[in-house]
């Protein structure tokens, strides 16, 4: 899916990366607009909320990141590195839904200086401890990065520190111009993978599992760290069956450089009141299972809580997911199940 709406911040042209970008706009004849505020984006077009909605997420903004105080991203990293904000992707069940509004555009930060600048007064804080760094917070940033190559700068400057290290994760395939970068082993790079059920029925407009899985050993190939998030776990009809076709096929494809260093990620489906209304709006034939009746409501910070399996199910999840690394992985490692 392609990007249609392009807007520049006015200060994203102080930058060379905004200059840059806008130049490269008006010599491919892209229309562009200008946009006074990131957070009044007028003028992209839809005549029912869930026409701008998928509008929304083919639109791009050109702007400064003004924050720069990182959010924590636990567990994954000790902090959130912005990057960009949006995906063009639409996963049902993408925590996005509830965290980027009616109008959920693309947005990519120019200052990249300034973001490595604070990135290392966090490094600074902790030292001699390793200071992580999430790059996928709050997009995909792998999905973007041929227009930006802000990604491409963070992992060649984290390659520089001593003490600090980048993660992020993808559902995107294009990944060729990373493959060079001097990234120093200090960049896990992570795929998100699925049982072909949960891809094909809930993954509309990312990479396929094909697309995905030959990055993998591309990337793997370059000598990054490699690992793979399994998000979200779902119990569907048939979910023994699918997750172990999905290891069967991991192990089928991945080549013998990815397994030197390779780790997992579990994270099971979970969703709140809010999303479960937004998903059912914008995406009304989904097949995502959100009942209430057969959850466990876990309360969170200020009261908003999430419905999560029930204990029992939880644990034969984890157990059986957990049972095919070990059967198909066995020198990899689990991060964390949640
Ligand atoms: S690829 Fe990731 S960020 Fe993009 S819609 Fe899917 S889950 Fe959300």
């Amino acid at each position: 899916m392609s990007l249609i709406l392009f807007f520049f911040e006015p200060a994203s042209l102080d930058y060379p990366l905004g200059q840059e970008l806008m130049e490269r706009f008006k010599k491919n004849g892209t229309p562009v607009k200008m946009t006074t505020s990131h957070n009044r984006v007028m003028g992209i077009p839809g005549d029912t909320p869930s026409e701008a909605y998928r509008n929304a997420k083919r639109t791009l903004v050109v702007g400064v990141r003004k924050t720069l105080t990182f959010d924590t991203s636990k567990p994954s990293a000790e902090y959130a590195i912005p990057l960009s904000t949006g995906c063009m992707g639409h996963c049902h069940y993408c925590y996005l839904q509830t965290t980027m509004g009616t109008k959920p555009y693309l947005r990519v930060y120019v200052n990249t200086d300034d973001i490595f600048e604070a990135a290392s007064r966090y490094i600074e804080e902790r030292k001699p401890e390793i200071t992580r760094f999430e790059a996928a917070c709050t997009s995909d940033p792998v999905g973007i990065d041929h227009l930006t190559h802000n990604l491409l700068r963070a992992i060649e400057y984290m390659g520089q520190q001593e003490f600090g290290r980048l993660r992020f994760v993808t559902k995107f395939h294009h990944v060729d111009h990373l493959l060079q970068a001097k990234h120093n082993q200090h960049t896990r790079f992570r795929f998100s993978m699925n049982a072909d059920y949960v891809i094909r029925n809930f993954e509309p407009a990312t990479s396929s599992f094909e697309e995905r899985i030959e990055a993998a050993g591309k990337v793997a190939k370059a000598g990054y760290p490699l690992g793979f998030i399994l998000a979200p776990l779902m119990r569907f009809e048939g979910w023994q069956e699918g997750y172990r076709e999905l290891f069967l096929r991991l192990d089928r494809e991945l080549i013998a450089e990815a397994r030197v260093d390779l780790s997992f990620e579990l994270i099971m489906h979970r969703f709140t009141k809010t999303a479960k209304r937004v998903i059912l709006e914008r995406y009304p034939k989904t097949k995502l299972e959100m009942d209430e009746e057969t959850r466990k409501y876990k309360w969170g910070k200020y009261g908003r809580g999430k419905y999560v399996y029930q204990n029992d199910e939880a644990n034969e999840l984890r157990e059986y997911i957990e049972g095919l690394i070990g059967e198909f992985f066995p020198n990899s490692k689990i991060e964390y199940f949640t």
